[in-house]
């Protein structure tokens, strides 16, 4: 980080600031010159606040010159983190597709649509037992009988659950999952992503809404600065002023997150969009831009879900869809195994 401090700074300002510096681990290096004086600071910055150090009235700008993220950083970690989900493997040139409902509704469903997305080729299920609605008079989800029918879903074919969790305190419920969700409401619930990262599980790490890039791996962070370092993340559109589409998915995400980051990044087409008829298009334009899986919902009768239907592809143009990613694949030099 780079201070050009004020022509008006004093000598005992200047002292005040590296001594405290100082006590928070960080040594400075000063440069006085004819017409500027500037403060190099040398050391772990991260936990420094730009804006109170801007708001100082003898300093002119702060630069950071390195993220403010450090565990998701690629530059101390050059190669890409694979995560191993029961065999599955994601990130570092492995794609993987989790399909399912948006929530679980009944065991016929789950497994009916769970074996569906199995023999086309998704590598994961997902499903929603838990649900955060915007509205309290909407369905809930089936909560701890949900979490239960994912698990038998997951004996009759294998496929690992990926599930969202909405409070903390439920964690104990989440042991047999496969992979926890943080919600793109949760994103920035720091006291659930510290819960999450004392815990040895893959997390899916969805992006808010009106979030940027930088606070997705500053979230991602507070999980992984606990020690659990198995974050998938997951961009699933963002607000704009566009209606046509729920959200805008922002497939400039990809390429970004992997210039900044390791952590592999995975792309929901359904919420992001919320059309079934755009599901196809931005599943393989994620593919083509360099995704590492994309989560698509799925649903045997879109028409009847208890939760977002209009966005939910028939397990039948699941079939087709997969094929042409793998062909996408070929090119991108990913492969779904
Ligand atoms: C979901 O995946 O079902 C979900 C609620 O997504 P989001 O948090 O992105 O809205
Ligand atoms: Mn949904």
């Amino acid at each position: 980080m780079i201070l050009v401090l004020k022509e008006n700074a004093s000598k005992s300002q200047i002292d005040n600031l590296i001594q405290w510096l100082k006590s928070r681990g960080v040594e400075t290096h000063l440069s006085v010159g004819k017409y500027q004086t500037i403060l190099g600071l040398v050391g772990d910055t991260s936990g420094l606040d730009e804006d109170m150090l801007s708001s100082l009235d003898f300093v002119e700008t702060v630069k950071r010159i390195r993220e403010p993220f450090k565990n998701a950083n690629r530059k101390f970690h050059p190669d890409d983190t694979v995560i191993d989900i029961c065999g599955r493997k994601i990130g570092g040139g492995h794609f993987q597709i989790i399909a399912g409902p948006c929530s679980v509704e009944s065991k016929e469903q789950i497994t009916y649509i769970a074996r569906e997305v199995q023999k086309s080729g998704a590598g994961l299920l997902r499903g929603g037992a838990f649900k955060p609605r915007t509205s309290p008079y909407a369905f809930q989800g089936l909560r701890g009988e949900g979490l239960e029918l994912l698990m038998e879903a997951r004996k009759e074919t294998g496929l690992p659950i990926v599930t969202e969790i909405m409070d903390a305190s439920h964690l104990p419920l989440f042991e047999d999952v496969d992979v926890i969700q943080v919600g793109a409401r949760n994103m920035q619930n720091f006291e659930l992503l510290k819960e999450l990262g004392k815990i040895r599980k893959p997390i899916r790490l969805k992006r808010g809404m009106a979030n940027t890039i930088q606070e997705l791996l500053m979230s991602a962070e507070y999980i992984m600065a606990g020690g659990n370092e198995q974050v998938i993340l997951c961009e699933r559109g963002i607000r704009t002023f566009e209606t046509y589409t729920r959200n805008t998915l922002d497939l400039s995400a990809i390429p970004v997150i992997k210039e900044l980051s390791h952590l592999p990044v995975v792309i929901d087409p359904s919420h992001s969009t919320g059309h079934s008829r755009f599901v196809r298009s931005m599943s393989l334009a994620a593919a083509a831009a360099g995704a590492d899986g994309l989560i698509i919902e799925v649903h045997n009768d879109p028409q009847r879900a208890l939760c977002d239907g209009p966005q939910s592809i028939t397990p039948d143009a699941f079939s087709k869809l997969v094929p042409d990613i793998k062909a996408i694949l070929a090119v991108t030099g990913k492969r779904m195994d």
